[in-house]
């Protein structure tokens, strides 16, 4: 074996373009910011990984588990590239070897020049975070079940990382392999942190530098020892002859995605509440600048449904679906007086089978949906989409009369068309024994959706969120990636059939 000393030292920089959440484990709290009014306290969040100095970073090792998942997946060809960059698999192996490769813990270095904190909610410049905060909808009745408010830390897109990876003994097809690997985020085939289903932890990755130094450099160095040190010293720059190196590497696994591009045009007023508005705030003319109820808008300022929210009300209608078809049994409730208990958390892919259809195709702990979507957002159009209030007298159930005190408004959307995607990971619903069946209810669910049937924000009691839409897909694509079509509803109720009796039983 011939040794090849030789170290390497990859920078770059890896920019937010939707939230981030990488979870610290603990809850923080926003002093006065975010206070619970009836229990005169400060709200517990769940706070983001920070290092020494209170700024979220990104965690080496999350780093480097990911890029390894990304590669297994994609170069399976690569296997022993990829175990020598990243370590073996089996430390128990007679060749087993630690990875070639030290990830550094990702500091943040700076917001983009185009980052505007305006429309962020409880954005904090000394952390570079906002807060979101999402309501638990009870599965059942569609209302946010009550008090279960919750609260999470965010980076927001926008936020500049500086990446340093640095190696050793590598020759130029392994440094290769990970440049490919880092490539992965800007396919967003690669993300980091939680609500991935959701479209979060998505970055843009650009490459700075790459330099090596092997044991001639060295050599020089100590003939004519300089002022320089480190990879300064002598170090070669070879960023332009590496930087497109990893172009030409395919993944080997073809994507089986199927990608609906979904238009919803309201018909009516439309908004998903931002509790982050100050309610108190007073225009000039003594006018409240928000509503007690105001829109989430985007860094735009531009009303928008959050992935949360459609995958929320998608799945809904879909559970309603399951349980007309079957029965109580079909899908699992959030209560323990149910049917059916709600589904245990999954450790082992193979045990997704044995939870309920609605958990196997819409997730549960343990299992990341097959189904994605984006965030829905503003199509511009000049006549709708404006702003509008709205004024609301709460009705006393009991009198019938106006309760006194309970006058509340909204500022609203006026009838604005948003735009989004839903993405469906066949091999993964195939994992989750879904594949069939399991297309079959999306494609019942899709057609509530075209239907009208499913409301979306705030106030479907009071004739918000109504919509019709419209899908988009490429017919040809549909058909070769989903062979068997026919079937899928027969196979949906045999399913449910056959679930059902396994329940019982
Ligand atoms: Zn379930």
């Amino acid at each position: 074996m011939s040794i090849k000393l030789n170290r390497w030292r990859i920078e770059g920089t890896l920019t937010t373009i939707s939230p981030l959440h990488i979870g610290s484990g603990d809850t923080v709290t926003r002093p006065g910011q975010i206070m619970d009014k009836k229990e005169e306290k400060d709200v517990e969040i769940a706070g983001v990984a920070t290092d020494c100095n209170s700024k979220p970073y990104l965690p080496g090792a999350t780093i480097k588990g990911n890029l390894r998942t990304y590669l297994e997946q994609t170069k399976q060809e690569d296997i022993k590239t990829i175990e020598k960059l990243f370590g073996s698999l089996n430390p128990q192996d007679e060749d087993s070897c630690g990875g070639a490769l030290e990830f550094w813990n990702v500091k943040v270095q700076d917001k983009s020049p185009t980052f505007d904190s305006q429309h962020i909610p409880y954005w904090k410049d000394d952390f570079l975070t906002g807060i979101t905060a999402s309501a638990v909808i009870d599965r059942q009745t569609r209302t946010a079940a009550d008090k279960k408010l919750f609260y999470t830390e965010y980076v927001p897109a926008g936020i500049t990382f500086k990446v340093v990876i640095t190696g050793q003994d590598l020759d130029d097809s392994a440094i290769a392999v990970l440049l490919y690997a880092l490539n992965g985020f800007n396919t967003k085939k690669v993300t980091l942190g939680a609500s991935e289903a959701d479209g979060w932890g998505e970055f843009e990755w650009e490459l700075d530098t790459v330099t090596y130094i092997d044991l001639k450099h060295i050599e020089d160095w100590i003939k004519s020892p300089g002022e320089l040190v480190g990879y300064n010293m002598t170090g070669l720059d070879r960023t332009n002859e590496l930087k497109n190196i990893a172009d030409d590497i395919k993944t080997s696994t073809l994507d089986n995605f199927l990608t609906l591009e979904i238009t919803l045009t309201f018909n009516s007023p439309f908004l998903v509440n931002d509790t982050s508005r100050d309610r108190d705030l007073k225009d000039a003319n003594g006018r409240k600048e928000f509503g007690d109820h105001y829109p989430l808008v985007d860094t735009k300022g531009k009303v928008i449904l959050p992935s949360k929210s459609i995958r929320g009300a998608f799945r809904s209608q879909a559970e309603k679906i399951l349980r007309t078809l079957g029965n109580g049994q079909s899908a699992c409730f959030d209560h323990d007086k149910a049917d059916r208990k709600a589904c245990g958390s999954v450790y082992k892919a193979y045990k997704v089978k044995e939870s309920c259809p609605a958990c196997q195709v819409f997730g549960l702990s343990g299992w990341r949906s097959p189904i994605k979507f984006s965030d829905f957002t503003f199509i511009q159009n000049e006549e709708k989409g404006k702003i509008k209030r709205q004024q609301f007298v709460a009705i006393d159930r009991f009198t019938g009369g106006g309760a006194e005190g309970a006058k509340f408004d909204a500022d609203y959307a006026d009838r604005p068309k948003l735009s989004g995607t839903m993405s469906i990971d066949i091999d993964r619903l195939r994992t989750a024994g879904a594949e069939d069946w399991g297309l079959g209810l999306i494609a019942l669910t899709l057609r509530d959706l075209m239907d009208g049937d499913i409301t979306l924000g705030f106030g479907a009691s009071k004739g918000y969120g109504s919509c019709t839409t419209e899908i988009k897909y490429n017919l040809d694509e549909l058909k070769n990636k989903l062979n068997g079509m026919r079937g899928w509803h027969e196979n949906l109720i045999k399913h449910l059939t056959a679930q059902s009796s396994r329940r019982i039983s």
